[in-house]
């Protein structure tokens, strides 16, 4: 008999005696009363530890972590990330400064992103980080910048690459693309890094997000490896910097198993064993943002009302799109699927019905969960929204409606 995928277990959040959900260690009904409102997020600092614990045990030593803070730029949980990684990746000016705020360490921090505007290329050399460039012209601007302030501008060359990541949730790189540059076009850009006498650093290769295949991943950055290694010999620098990307997936939905980081371990500690014979000098460097953070937060909204349409049990919360895109499936996904939710004020084993949870925005894309199976719940409990910790308050468009907006806790 077939039986229909599931959810994969949220058993990274205990549960009391009670059933009630425990985040940070504090019961979800006193969290709330603690936060002061809901709709909130809340990032449990126990399992953002926990999980670049598991990383650093199974990656080889000489792999660099890096945040990539796009995931989530809370700066409270960038200030912990900071002590938790080797560095920083940022893709704008604004995420700069929150990571420089949090402690990080300048020489530590990437500023990758197509488009960086004059000001941001000033303030990134200002501050003394590296620039993945996208572009001639943010060459050329570097160039220009770095002579009237002074500076020495530290560049890597952010690498569209010559194929694909299979698999993967977003791809972002392969074929014609905004990302990086050309692989083709490299070696003529590289000589011109040279003759403008500027400091080349390394490469950046980042194909894809979400993916949850090791195989995929693994395959990737193998090509990426052997990409980088040909284009190492257009330029006289050695290579620093090797950015082999991450796009690590957590299962957001029904039959999504987690990640088998131990082929993706095995695969690195090859590369890194080749590296140290081919390009010395190079850190091999992975970058991951939901990995890091996705499964550590959760967004917690209450239900405003119940209603019976047509024998449909409907939960409106007070929270919805506008605080969490992704939840709703407008943020990238082809087929809308749902998310893990539970009532996380409830037993989960209590009786239970089918029901949607929905937003109280005025469109039909305001929707949290469809015809999911839940506990049997009241106006005043408490809707979890699990795997929330990236791509949540700062990705979803708050000011859509005029409801008001979401408050961020780390726990
Ligand atoms: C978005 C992004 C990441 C993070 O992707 P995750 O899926 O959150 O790990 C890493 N690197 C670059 C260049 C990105 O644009």
């Amino acid at each position: 008999m077939n039986t229909p995928p599931v959810h994969a277990p949220m058993d990274q959040f205990p549960r009391a005696a009670d059933g009630q959900l425990i985040v940070g260690g504090v019961p979800l009904s006193q969290l709330a009363e603690r936060v002061g409102q809901t709709p909130f997020y809340a990032f449990d600092r126990g399992l953002l530890r926990q999980r670049a614990a598991q990383l650093r045990a199974v990656l080889p030593a000489s792999v660099k972590l890096h945040y990539a803070m796009k995931a989530n730029p809370m700066p409270a949980l960038v200030g912990l990330m900071a002590t938790l990684v080797d560095g920083i990746d940022v893709a704008s000016a604004g995420e700069l400064k929150v990571a420089l705020d949090a402690g990080a360490d300048p020489h530590e921090i990437s500023f990758a992103g197509p488009g960086k505007r004059e000001v941001e290329l000033r303030q990134a050399l200002a501050a003394g980080v590296l620039v993945n460039v996208e572009s001639p012209r943010e060459v050329e601007l570097l160039a220009k910048l770095s002579a009237e302030l002074g500076l020495p501008a530290r560049i890597a060359l952010r690498v569209n690459p010559d194929f694909e990541l299979k698999g993967s949730g977003m791809k972002m790189g392969g074929g014609p693309k905004q990302f990086g540059i050309d692989a083709e076009a490299l070696p003529a850009l590289m000589a011109r890094i040279d003759e403008l006498g500027l400091g080349f650093e390394g490469f950046h290769l980042f194909a894809g997000s979400q993916n949850l295949r090791a195989e995929a991943i693994c395959d990737a950055q193998r090509k990426s490896y052997e990409l980088a290694l040909r284009l190492a010999q257009h330029t006289r620098q050695p290579v620093r910097f090797l950015n082999l990307g991450g796009g690590f997936g957590i299962p957001y939905f029904p039959g999504e198993q987690r990640l088998d980081l131990a082929p993706i371990a095995e695969n690195l500690a090859a590369l890194a064993e080749r590296a140290r014979q081919e390009m010395p000098q190079a850190s091999i460097v992975i970058e991951l943002g939901r990995y890091f953070v996705g499964e550590a937060g959760v967004y917690v909204t209450r239900v405003v009302d119940r209603k019976v349409s047509r024998g449909q049990v409907f939960l409106v919360t007070d929270g919805g799109l506008n605080h969490h895109l992704a939840a709703s499936g407008n943020f990238g996904q082809v087929i809308r699927k749902n998310y893990p939710v539970t009532i996380g004020n409830r037993r989960p084993d209590a009786p239970s019905e089918s029901t949607m949870v929905v937003g109280p925005l005025c469109t039909p894309m305001d929707l949290l969960a469809e015809r999911m199976s839940l506990p049997c719940a009241e106006v005043g409990d408490l809707v979890v929204i699990f795997q929330s910790g990236a791509y949540g308050a700062s990705a979803s468009p708050q000011g859509f409606l005029g409801h008001p907006g979401v408050v961020e806790v780390l726990v």
